[in-house]
């Protein structure tokens, strides 16, 4: 069939127009403030891996060590035989650590919001979304059969007027910290418009987790909300625990619905054990080590009060993600063409990620960098910016 070549050559020659084309890099390292590529090495600021694990040398013993114990792959999906020991302890110290009965972890964090979505919805609810939810949030409630409609941008009025407007179980949708723009959900003023309403509040903690609150445990513990505030609470393990996967926390009913009906948990290979033996070990460090939040947020302050000052143009973002906007794509992909000659890799973050006219560097901050690292980011910065 010449159809299927013609389109998907068509969208290839349309991306690379408007340059949107995607190319992906080929790292030679592991992940960390200083990276190579193609031989050279580069400070990199696109990284979620936001504590500075994913190559922490007690993850990776937990790792090999794990891999030695129980091999590489899981063997199976969990309700077949792959579910061991390092799986049930992860999932038992995220329960006790985000106050919640039970935790179930995924592959993935895309799986999981499709199957907890697709799993509590049927044709005749509503499922509400912030304009901003990142897109697995956005696909599993239209996969849902739910009537789905969005809200602007972090306005709970609008929301609030949406929900009156409709009947049928009312499931709101948020990120806890938003992926491209790094602000924050009002996730008390939410939870109390939830529960005022008898819906269910579901938030996506993905940059969040490990980075938010007293002690990490993200943006639910950041605003004091339980499991009767926030029934659904989901993170993933790929960005602050530096691991993979994802899992989602709540109520007995909740995890005991999803491992009988979810269909992203029951046909898939169940993560690799030393993953979960790997994340636990990421999960002490980061309740352990404090100071890795409290490095990360005085960076956050530095990159902020430098570039206030270089008059960039900041996105009202307190989290890790600081990006910063330029507007048009192709402005956006050659700064970052730029900085990468200078030995910095920066994101251009393009639609559709981000709406038309608001393309910009998605900078991302971790606790691994130095604030000489930051100090030379922000000199970059101010030197290729005023350039055309
Ligand atoms: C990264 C991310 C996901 C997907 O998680 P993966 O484990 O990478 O599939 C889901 N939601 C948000 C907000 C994310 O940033």
């Amino acid at each position: 069939m010449a159809i299927f070549s013609q389109r998907l050559g068509g969208v290839l020659d349309q991306r690379k127009q408007q340059d949107l084309y995607r190319q992906r890099l080929t790292l030679e390292s592991a992940q960390g403030p200083l990276i190579r590529l193609q031989g050279r090495e580069y400070l990199n600021f696109c990284s979620n891996d936001y504590l500075g694990l994913a190559a922490h040398p007690r993850v990776v013993a937990a790792f090999v060590e794990a891999a030695a114990t129980y091999g590489v792959g899981s063997g199976a999906s969990h309700l077949v035989c792959g579910h061991s020991t390092p799986h049930r302890e992860l999932e038992e110290a995220l329960a006790e650590f985000t106050g919640r009965p039970r935790a179930l972890l995924f592959s993935s964090g895309y799986a999981a919001n499709i199957g907890v979505l697709t799993t509590l919805l049927q044709r005749g609810d509503q499922v509400f979304e912030d304009r901003l939810n990142h897109a697995s949030l956005l696909d599993g409630g239209l996969y849902s059969g739910a009537r789905f409609r969005r809200f602007a941008h972090n306005d709970v009025s609008a929301l609030a007027l949406q929900m009156d407007k409709a009947d049928g179980p009312a499931l709101v949708v948020v990120d806890g910290v938003f992926s491209m723009d790094g602000d924050t959900a009002p996730l008390a003023e939410l939870a109390t418009l939830c529960v005022g309403r008898d819906a269910w509040l579901m938030v996506d903690d993905a940059h969040g987790f490990g980075v938010m609150g007293p002690n990490g445990g993200g943006s639910t513990e950041a605003a004091g909300l339980g499991v009767e505030d926030v029934p659904v609470l989901m993170a993933t393990l790929g960005k602050a625990l530096g691991t993979a996967g994802a899992f989602v926390a709540g109520s007995e009913l909740l995890i005991e619905g999803l491992i009988q009906q979810a269909r992203n948990y029951i046909y898939t290979t169940a993560l690799p054990p030393a993953v979960a033996a790997a994340s636990l070990v990421s999960l002490t460090l980061l309740r352990e080590e404090a100071w890795r939040r409290e490095h990360l947020a005085g960076l956050i302050n530095r990159f902020r009060d430098g570039a206030q000052q270089l008059a960039l143009p900041l996105m009202p973002s307190r989290s890790a993600i600081q990006p910063l906007l330029v507007g048009d794509a192709a402005r956006a992909l050659a700064l970052s063409a730029r900085l990468r000659e200078q030995g910095l890799l920066i994101g251009a973050i393009r639609p559709p990620t981000v709406p038309a006219g608001t393309s910009r560097l998605r900078i991302t901050l971790s606790a691994a960098h130095t604030p000489q690292q930051v100090d030379r980011l922000l000199e970059q910065l101010a030197h290729n910016w005023g350039q055309p």
